[in-house]
């Protein structure tokens, strides 16, 4: 999602845990900017505590007296609601908001707002909005938690920029032809020993194993570890000195 100059503003919130879940959810998806309207005791210890490690957004969260006076500087805002009643306003699921979005520049001051636990934003609030989006949902109620829904909401504008930053699973160098044709050969004359493949079945047996592992598409750290074990299944059952015989 383009604007990366997010804040969070949550209007009138009345549980501290909601507000203290909101900074740590803030905090996991690189936010810092919390800004409350109204608030309850957004300090106290219920608050702290479910803030966990980011009891810092808490202690420097702005307070205002209005929802208009906390947009004020915002050039782009997004309302939250778990309903989508309203007469004047088209409402967006989440995920559209991509496509929505997507020409405003990436430093484009944006604020989203959530709103009171018990009723949600007012009418006059939601109109100092330029957007409007709704989670959807599937159950019975539309409702989720507060900071549940803040964290569903960051999270669909950070998504996009998460993929560089995962470490790339370590893997061995695939095998070569000639390592699986070994593989192939050594388990096969296990199975011969083992009188395993019964008349006339030999091709079609090696057929079956080698598009087996032809989807497996083994590395070498595979072909040494099947090889390991053929090697003792021989030793376990004598089949190396029977060969040799
Ligand atoms: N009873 C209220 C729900 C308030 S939940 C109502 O019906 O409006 C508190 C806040 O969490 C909401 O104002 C909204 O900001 C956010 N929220 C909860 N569920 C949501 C959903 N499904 N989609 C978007 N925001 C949601």
């Amino acid at each position: 999602m383009n604007p990366l100059n997010l804040r969070v503003v949550l209007v009138e919130p009345t549980q501290p845990g909601n507000i203290g879940a909101t900074a740590r959810a803030m905090d996991n998806m690189g936010l810092e900017d919390l800004r409350l309207v109204n608030p309850c005791d957004h300090l106290s210890d219920e608050s702290v505590k479910f803030a966990t490690n980011a009891a810092f957004i808490l202690k420097k969260a702005t307070i205002y007296k209005s929802l208009a006076e906390a947009l004020a500087d915002q050039k782009l805002v997004i309302a939250t609601s778990a309903r989508v009643r309203e007469k004047f306003h088209s409402f967006l699921h989440l995920h559209q908001l991509k496509d929505e979005l997507a020409a405003f520049p990436r430093e484009t001051p944006t604020a989203l707002v959530f709103g009171r636990e018990n009723s949600g934003l007012t009418n006059q609030e939601i109109c100092l909005c330029n957007y409007w989006i709704t989670i959807p949902t599937f159950g019975k109620s539309s409702s989720l938690n507060l900071a549940q829904a803040v964290l569903l909401v960051l999270y669909e504008f950070r998504k996009f920029d998460f993929k560089e930053s995962l470490a790339p699973f370590e893997t061995a160098p695939v095998a070569n032809s000639h390592q699986i044709e070994y593989l192939k050969d050594h388990l096969f004359k296990i199975l011969n020993d083992i009188q395993f493949i019964r008349p006339g079945k030999y091709e079609s047996l090696w057929s079956s194993f080698s598009s087996l592992i032809g989807r497996a598409k083994p590395d070498e750290r595979d072909v040494r570890m099947m090889r390991g074990i053929f090697n003792k299944i021989e030793l376990s059952l004598g089949l190396k000195k029977k060969r040799r015989k």
